[in-house]
């Protein structure tokens, strides 16, 4: 496993549609490995491929959603050509993105959606996501039709706005 560049806002990669994975292989789960430890080292939440520049439908996220009082712990969870099959709900709040470090903006996401995607190994599965999970589903996702939560942003959220929108504890 290692560490890969994560691409930033600017670099033309992050704007392109990526193809769909149709090789289960070796070069695949490397390519997942080192995407969950790249996630993991800058501290994120979720990553796509073009992310780290490959133009692949491949994302992984961060199951945050877990019972911590009976001892689980944020789980990550690979998704090979997702989609997103159901939606509903609606939450806000600040959204940021690793490839645009610092900023954070206020961004409308489902409550709720359902997820149809591949394993490493091919296997379909689906899977449902609350939350932030849903808001990082809906995240990862876009990036794959080169789409950044900049594009989808009511408005970028100054430093005050950030501190008072934690401050009050409705965090998301
Ligand atoms: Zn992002």
């Amino acid at each position: 496993m290692a560490l890969r560049n994560i691409l930033k806002e600017g670099d033309e990669t992050l704007q392109k549609h990526c193809r769909p994975v149709t090789d289960f292989n070796a070069r695949l789960h490397d390519l997942l490995d080192d995407m969950v430890e790249t996630m993991q080292d800058a501290d994120g939440v979720g990553l796509a491929a073009p992310q780290v520049g490959v133009l692949r439908r491949a994302v992984v996220v961060l199951e945050t959603n877990v019972d911590a009082e009976a001892g689980e712990e944020p789980y990550v969870i690979e998704l090979v050509n997702p989609e997103i099959i159901e939606s509903d709900g609606e939450q806000e709040g600040p959204e940021g993105c690793l490839s645009v470090p610092g900023v954070y903006g206020w961004v409308k996401r489902p409550e709720h959606v359902i997820v149809r995607a591949q394993d490493r190994n091919g296997e379909t599965f689906e899977r449902e996501g609350y939350g932030l999970t849903a808001r990082a589903f809906c995240h990862e996702i876009a990036h794959l039709e080169g789409q950044l939560f900049l594009e989808v942003s009511d408005h970028i959220l100054t430093e005050e706005e950030l501190d008072a929108y934690y401050a009050s504890g409705d965090e998301a």
